[in-house]
């Protein structure tokens, strides 16, 4: 039965191809969303900025949910036929099926359950439209300007069945500016390379990070681009290098900028922020989460784990303002794939513990 209803509502979330920046689509999609709940007796509001849609849909009057449900409805681009989805035994495969459609259906789900039974507390569910291009439209967005305080926040978008995520790395991206004098690639000594200055400063940047161990939960740094020079004879008078830094909660992150922007100066190179993203961290030893967890095991009979994750997701915006989040996710696989497929029996225990959850807290 509740299956049943999940299939429905992820195969019709699926059918609109909502990138970020197809207007359209999101309107429609997030019409749909809206018209599921027409019946319900719940409080919606539509936030829109630079053509991003963000729906606030709760229980309660107010913008400080006991529980806020969070997840997208925008998805990274798909091929035509992945806005069909394909139902094969347990799994439905198609663009945003695990990412993050399939999770959105399963909130829904459960905010109109909640709502049938004249709950006292105000639970709410806000979907947004921009998480694959940093949510800065759409979650940040509505923290501001709703002065949105969940006491708790289970964001459906990370982790897997089982596992809960309370932590994700902070992102920096730096871009590095070098100059030279250009000249003729056959009297060097007339120069200044600004490739070769870029290719001594990156060993010094490099030796901030250790990096001594696969998959650690520690700082790391990658040299994602680099750019420069026009002829194979020529000096080149400009180069470019761009930086992905991420880093944990046992970092700080201004440290790492103003360390790197040192050993640039002494090179006179010229460092620019392109990205300084916070990191996502919760206590595990909030009671919120204990509970979620013995929800967990009560429905599933399986201990869930806490883990972390090394990418980024909105949950960062909530824990900037120091809101307690948890990220988690049904099951699935092939994340921004063409075998994108979400487990829909895995969409069912999950809707059940979280159900279980608000029930009892
Ligand atoms: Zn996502």
């Amino acid at each position: 039965m509740i299956k049943k209803e999940l299939t429905k509502i992820t195969k019709d979330l699926v059918s609109f191809n909502t990138t970020s920046n197809n207007y359209p689509e999101l309107k429609k999609c997030s019409e749909y969303i809206k018209d599921y709940f027409k019946n319900s007796n719940l409080n919606i509001k539509t936030l829109e900025k630079n053509k991003i849609i963000s729906l606030y849909i709760s229980t309660k009057k107010s913008y400080s949910p006991d529980i806020l449900l969070n997840a997208h409805f925008d998805v990274v681009p798909g091929k035509n036929n992945q806005f069909k989805a394909k139902i094969i035994k347990d799994k439905l495969y198609g663009r945003g099926a695990i990412d993050d459609k399939g999770p959105l259906a399963i909130a829904m789900f459960v905010l109109k359950e909640i709502s049938k039974l004249h709950f006292d507390k105000n639970i709410a569910l806000l979907a947004t439209s921009d998480e694959e291009k940093g949510g800065f439209n759409g979650m940040k967005y509505a923290i501001s300007k709703l002065n949105l305080k969940p006491r708790f926040t289970i964001t459906l978008d990370g982790g897997t069945l089982h596992k809960y995520v309370t932590k994700e790395k902070g992102l920096i991206h730096l871009k590095l500016t070098a100059r030279g004098i250009s000249c003729h690639g056959s009297r060097p000594w007339l120069g200044i390379n600004a490739i070769e200055k870029l290719i001594n400063v990156y060993p010094k940047i490099k030796s901030l990070f250790k990096m001594n161990k696969k998959n650690n939960w520690e700082k790391t740094i990658n040299l994602g681009f680099i750019s420069g020079g026009d002829a194979v004879n020529k000096v080149p008078d400009k180069g470019e290098m761009k930086l992905d830094i991420r880093y944990t909660e046992f970092d700080n992150p201004k440290k790492i900028i103003s360390d790197i922007k040192n050993i640039c100066a002494k090179e006179k190179i010229e460092v620019t922020i392109l990205a300084n993203e916070p990191l996502f961290h919760t206590h595990p030893e909030n009671e919120k989460i204990k509970a979620l967890l013995k929800s967990h095991k009560k429905v599933t009979k399986v201990t869930p784990i806490l883990g972390a994750e090394h990418g980024a997701s909105d949950a960062r915006h909530l824990s900037e303002k120091n809101i307690p989040c948890i990220v988690t996710y049904p099951k699935g696989e092939g994340l921004h794939s063409d075998k994108e497929y979400i487990d829909l029996k895995s969409s069912e225990t999950l809707a059940k513990v979280l159900l279980d959850f608000i029930k009892n807290n």
